[in-house]
């Protein structure tokens, strides 16, 4: 069996990997890129890119950012429209004003376009080694190395990064947690053509059906004149269906009221696709002797929204500052890769406790027809829920019994 040696080894060429990679590239040290498909690679998502993304990109060295402005069909998008299950709706801009020029704050960009955009980028270093093709099958660590296995090749390192997605089997050979349905999520998108009345501004709507909450069915714009659209559901909620995704999906779009008249010239182009979410609810150790773990193969998925790019990104920002110091100290020793996991909750746990109490309140129509009829009435409801985008402190006002009080009587 043919080996190689590296000093990291980056198991994922996704949103993750990449910007690890990337941030890297340059220091001296030696990567290499593990990637079991071929790109551009075929990637099930919603395809929304926040805000969290944008500024992540921003950092990456070698302007990352102005390309991807200026080089990726994209959509741009200026907020949300938020449907409520007794159907009222309420338009949340993500900015409260808006410059003549200004680039957007958000962006829909299917992920076959924006994770082969960062591939492409892996390219201009000669630092990175891309491997692509090859499924890494097992990984096993020494005191002195760690080994990660393909059918045919030994890949070496120092340490490894396993940035994965959710499956991850970085993940799986060093830690054997059986985790709870109650994290996960599993989601279904198909892109369509000639769905009717999409948002005069391209809003991504969010339109939360009683039979999906606390998930909800969204209609995303997408390049080429077709819609991404699609709905999110808890794990142990389906269990509890007689219907799979597909069938929900089929009938979602056939005969809710509020979906169906908008589907009813509408085909779907290519296939409707699920795949699972890990959602930030689940805790543990994201780091141990010789590897770290990113993205979803480190459960970083917003419970409440569904959003995970933005957060695998970060997660790839965050073990670049660490490796960095890690290399130059020549230690990977669970005890000198803690800081990562230290970062990492210092970063999302707040977040992530936040969105997951919304998650639970969401699980009740009631309250969520309450807030967007305040919202589509009253400027400040509305401000605030546009605020909550980019403040905590604004985010844990909404898990609060008080607010929700207040707003019955406002
Ligand atoms: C239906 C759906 C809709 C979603 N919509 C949105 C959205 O609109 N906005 C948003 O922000 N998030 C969304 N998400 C979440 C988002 O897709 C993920 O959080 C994000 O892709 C995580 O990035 P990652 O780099 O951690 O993993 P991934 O993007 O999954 O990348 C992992 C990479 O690892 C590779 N890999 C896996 N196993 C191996 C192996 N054994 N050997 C070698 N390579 C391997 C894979 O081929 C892949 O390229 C959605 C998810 C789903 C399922």
């Amino acid at each position: 069996m043919a080996t190689y040696e590296f000093d990291l080894l980056i198991v994922g060429a996704g949103p993750a990997g990449c910007t690890l990679a990337l941030n890297l590239a340059g220091t001296g040290i030696r990567i290499a890129m593990l990637e079991k498909d071929v790109f551009p690679r075929h990637k099930i998502c919603g395809d929304a890119l926040s805000g969290k993304v944008l500024n992540v990109m921003k950092r990456i060295p070698g302007n990352v950012y102005e390309r991807f402005i200026n080089e990726v069909d994209k959509i741009p998008s200026w907020g949300i429209r938020f449907t409520a299950p007794n159907h009222h709706f309420a338009d949340v801009p993500f900015l409260l004003n808006r410059d003549e020029g200004q680039p957007a704050p958000g962006y829909i960009c299917r992920r076959n376009d924006f994770d082969n955009f960062m591939f492409e980028r892996l390219k201009e270093h000669p630092d990175i080694q891309i491997i692509e093709g090859e499924k890494i099958e097992l990984v096993i660590s020494d005191p002195d190395q760690v080994v990660a296995k393909t059918q045919n090749h030994e890949y070496r390192g120092k340490v490894i990064a396993g940035a994965d997605g959710v499956h991850s089997i970085v993940r799986k050979s060093q830690q054997n947690n059986l985790v709870d349905k109650k994290h996960f999520c599993l989601g279904i998108r198909g892109y369509f053509e000639n769905v009717g009345d999409l948002h005069p501004e391209n809003f991504i709507e969010l339109i939360f059906l009683k039979r999906l909450l606390p998930g909800y069915f969204w209609i995303f714009p997408s390049t080429g004149g077709l819609v991404n659209a699609g709905f999110g559901m808890m794990q142990n909620r389906i269990s509890e269906c007689r219907e799979n995704l597909s069938q929900i999906l089929k009938d979602i779009i056939s005969n809710d009221p509020l979906i169906a008249p908008r589907f009813s010239k509408a085909r779907i182009v290519g296939k409707a696709e699920a795949h699972t979410l890990p959602l930030g609810t689940y805790k543990f150790n994201q780091f141990g002797h010789r590897y770290i773990l990113l993205g979803d193969a480190a459960f970083l998925v917003d419970p409440f929204s569904g959003e995970g790019i933005g957060n695998a990104m970060a997660s790839g920002e965050i073990a670049a500052a660490i490796l960095k110091q890690n290399f130059i100290n020549n230690d990977f020793s669970a005890d000198s890769l803690k800081p990562y996991d230290t970062r990492l909750r210092r970063r999302f746990s707040q977040e992530f406790r936040t969105m997951s109490v919304i998650q639970h309140l969401a699980h009740s129509a009631g309250l969520f027809n309450l807030v967007v009829d305040k919202a589509s009435k009253n400027r400040a409801v509305s401000e605030l829920l546009t605020a909550m985008y980019s403040n905590d402190n604004i985010r844990k006002k909404l898990t609060r019994p008080g607010f929700y009080m207040r707003l019955l009587f406002s």
